[in-house]
């Protein structure tokens, strides 16, 4: 397979996570068994076979490769993919793929869909996406994949399965919808992007932006350009009931050894060693 970006990989559960966010770099990360992806900063090779992303917002480092995704995905005669991206960047976006089919002299065929906040997207009969608007200098989005499943109303618990079927057939819905959240995905955000979303704090699996770990670095100023700030997860600590939580997009001021060294100095115990550095 060529190698074209840097991919971190990272299993957890049942779930693999693949990936690489460095603010102002490139921000790109897949679930392979989930069969879908979060923002188009950059793409792997590898990354081309999934076929549905979503966009958190229109930053460059977070949607740049969209054409070249399109593109090769044409090239390679596979389907065109499906983009869920904010609204206000599908049209802009629309008239970029024109232009560089003026460009390249390809067709760009893709499926591009608009978000907004409280949308749900069906994945598939177990897994649907829902979305949450976030706080950042343009308008963006943080993602939650829950797992789906029916279960039997509790009135119903005592009956025998013949006195179930005859009461389904009889019209009645005798289950109810159970959800459970196995990944959310911030993307750029201040707090209120994570505050305003209870089930950021509640996934199995939460990727989560840091852009800024340094003291020196000041979290109002930070907050008005719509990032976290290591104080800011922090204070929140007894709020995260994740099981994992992955910490990224980590400012390009700070090389891999300060992030660690800020980090674990300030988190000695990593959350209860769920906090995880992608660096
Ligand atoms: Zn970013
Ligand atoms: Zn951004």
């Amino acid at each position: 397979m060529i190698q074209n970006a840097p991919v971190k990989r990272l299993q957890y559960n049942d779930l693999t996570i693949e990936g690489y966010s460095r603010a102002a770099v490139q921000t790109y990360w897949r679930i392979p068994e989930l069969k879908i992806g979060f923002d188009l900063g950059a793409q792997p090779w590898s990354f081309m076979g999934t076929a549905t992303w979503f966009v958190s917002h229109g930053h460059l480092d977070h949607i740049a490769a969209l054409p070249l995704y399109v593109a090769r995905r044409r090239m390679m005669k596979m389907e065109p993919p499906t983009i869920y991206l904010p609204q206000s960047a599908v049209e802009p976006t629309r008239q970029i793929l024109k232009l560089f089919t003026r460009i390249d002299r390809g067709r760009m065929p893709c499926h591009l869909v608009p978000i907004r906040g409280g949308d749900e997207i069906e994945l598939s009969r177990e897994h649907v996406v829902t979305v949450s608007p976030t706080q950042h200098r343009v308008p963006s989005f943080g993602f939650v994949v829950w797992h789906r499943r029916r279960k039997l109303k509790p009135e119903y618990a005592g009956l025998t399965s013949n006195q179930i079927r005859d009461i389904r057939l009889s019209g009645t819905d005798v289950s109810r919808e159970l959800r459970t959240a196995l990944l959310a995905y911030l993307g750029d955000s201040a707090p209120s992007g994570l505050d305003d979303c209870p089930a950021m704090y509640q996934a199995q699996i939460l990727i989560l932006e840091m852009t800024f770990v340094a003291p020196s670095h000041r979290k109002e100023k930070i907050h008005k350009f719509g990032h976290l700030h290591l104080d800011d997860v922090i204070a929140r600590r007894d709020r995260f009931e994740n099981q994992c939580i992955i910490a990224s997009h980590f400012s390009t001021r700070y090389g891999a050894r300060r992030i660690r060294e800020l980090i674990t100095r300030a988190i000695p115990d990593m959350l209860q060693g769920r906090l995880y550095l992608w660096l």
